[in-house]
């Protein structure tokens, strides 16, 4: 309890993993109520929307998660948009304290020539659109292109290019939308190129990602041996870092190996940074520099140019944050200003406001990552508690009544059960294990069936069609 008697309220903005962590830090030891809002109709953020879908095993964290909303304290009020639904004075009049974990959700742009040629996409939304993302128009993408480029070197580069070299086939398995499992089937993809503008041992892989590219099937793996040469800095740093040694004694591995004539190609390049997208309608090709580095790992340019023919270009080359109104915003990091987790105002801790997760430190880490973060940022604003103004209404149903009152439909917890049950039940017309359902308007249908249904059992097989997907 806090100190005289009451629930400290606390609104969590956004049910990714630091927002669900940070939910079950407060929680831990009773006496704290907290509204967790999601601009989505589901709950997970990431977890759901940026997990590429042949990674069960990552994906079933969502079971940990679902735990930390499912208890009594806890409420989930997914489609409400924090900064549009609700302003922040809304919240600060309905909570204690307002806690943001609402990630990193804008891509980041090149800044070359022909960057938005047609045929040239962001990983963000490449991804969006085959996790059925609601946002992500159905059409976007039909790979038909023969060679796709990826640009950037990270793990949602290496997830984009094993989702576009991997056979349709081994899709099937997945909750992949039954539009977006059609197209992979139809895809015209031969070979991929993943592109890092620095060398082997600074590529931001983790080399557990990197491996299973060479597990894929019908597929080679082509590294050129040259690219793997390795100056002074970064043989320091394989050296210093075991996990550098790994990634480069797969490398190594592949460059060595005699390609198979296998269906598909997959061909990791290194020292090139793309200087323009070629092409007069939509991408053709990318033009490249090659690249090198000084001694303290820095890259810089050698006047070296390479064309290269490619029909789809991919930039997965790290996220950034979003605004949200009313709270202070650094647009180079695209972060939140903050202190351990407490908001700064002009370099002052504003007490009631919190941030969490890729808002607060950007887009790095793994999920887990966010546990010790979203620990952090509890603890401060456990910490500040007792001196914290409680907020003037504090009626629980009040918020709700203010979101109803705004026409806007929150998805309840018992919403959100309801839409996983139809998305089981749409699979299983479609003779899989799940089909994600990626309209917005099915989603709420299938939402308030739930509601109606009190336990969240959507029992009726005519609320979702297969062209609603
Ligand atoms: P990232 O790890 O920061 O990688 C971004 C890549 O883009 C780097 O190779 C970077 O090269 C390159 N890049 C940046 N600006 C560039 C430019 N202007 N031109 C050419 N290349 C450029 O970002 P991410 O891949 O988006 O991943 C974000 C976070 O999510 C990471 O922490 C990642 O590990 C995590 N994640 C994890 C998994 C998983 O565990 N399976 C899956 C997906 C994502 P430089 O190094 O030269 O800057």
């Amino acid at each position: 309890m806090w100190p005289n008697g009451m629930a400290l309220r606390v609104a969590v903005i956004g049910s990714g993993p630091a927002g669900v962590y940070a939910t079950e830090a407060l929680t831990r030891q009773g006496g704290v109520a907290v509204d967790v809002f999601d601009a989505l109709p589901c709950p997970f953020g990431l977890v759901r929307y940026g997990v590429a879908p042949d990674h069960p095993k990552i994906r079933s964290i969502t079971g940990s998660l679902h735990a930390v909303l499912d208890h009594p304290d806890v409420r989930f009020l997914g489609n409400v948009k924090a900064g549009v639904d609700l302003t922040l004075e809304d919240l600060h009049r309905h909570y204690d304290a307002v806690l943001v974990a609402n990630g990193a959700a804008e891509s980041r742009r090149l800044g070359i020539p022909g960057e938005d040629l047609a045929g040239s996409f962001s990983a963000t939304d490449l991804v969006a659109w085959y996790n059925g993302h609601p946002d992500a128009p159905i059409d976007q993408f039909t790979l038909r292109a023969r060679t796709v480029i990826v640009v950037g070197m990270g793990n949602v580069a290496i997830d984009v290019a094993r989702m576009l070299a991997r056979p349709a086939a081994d899709l099937r398995g997945t909750d992949l939308p039954a539009h977006v499992l059609r197209v992979f089937e139809r895809s015209e993809v031969q070979d991929v190129h993943v592109v890092a503008r620095r060398g082997s041992a600074q590529a931001k892989f983790t080399t557990k990602e990197l491996r299973e590219l060479g597990d894929l099937t019908d597929v080679d793996v082509l590294v050129d041996a040259q690219d793997l040469a390795l100056d002074q800095a970064s043989q320091a740093m394989a050296s210093r870092h075991p996990s550098v040694r790994r990634s480069l004694d797969v490398l190594h591995d592949w460059a060595q190996r005699t390609p198979h004539g296998r269906a598909r190609r997959l061909h990791l390049h290194f020292w090139l940074r793309p200087v323009r997208a070629l092409g007069k309608d939509r991408v053709s090709g990318v033009e490249w520099e090659r690249m090198r580095v000084d001694d303290r790992a820095v890259a810089g340019p050698t006047g070296n140019l390479i064309r290269q023919d490619a029909q789809m270009l991919v930039r997965a080359i790290g996220y950034h944050g979003r605004a949200l109104p009313g709270l202070p915003f650094d647009e180079t990091t695209g972060t939140i200003p903050n202190a351990a987790g407490r908001v700064l105002r002009d370099g002052i801790p504003s007490h009631g406001e919190y941030v969490a997760g890729w808002i607060k430190r950007g887009p790095t880490g793994v999920i887990g990552t966010n546990r010790r973060d979203a620990n952090e940022t509890v603890a401060a604003l456990l910490a500040d508690a007792a001196e914290l103004p409680p907020a003037p209404v504090r009626d629980p149903d009040a918020i709700l009544e203010l979101l109803a009152r705004r026409g806007v439909r929150a998805v309840s917890w018992s919403g959100w059960n309801a839409i996983d049950l139809a998305e089981t039940d749409l699979g299983r017309t479609h003779d899989r294990p799940k089909a994600r359902i990626s309209d917005r308007a099915v989603m709420l249908r299938a939402a308030s069936q739930g509601t109606d249904l009190g336990d969240g059992r959507s029992d009726n097989p005519e609320l979702l069609r297969p062209q609603d997907v």
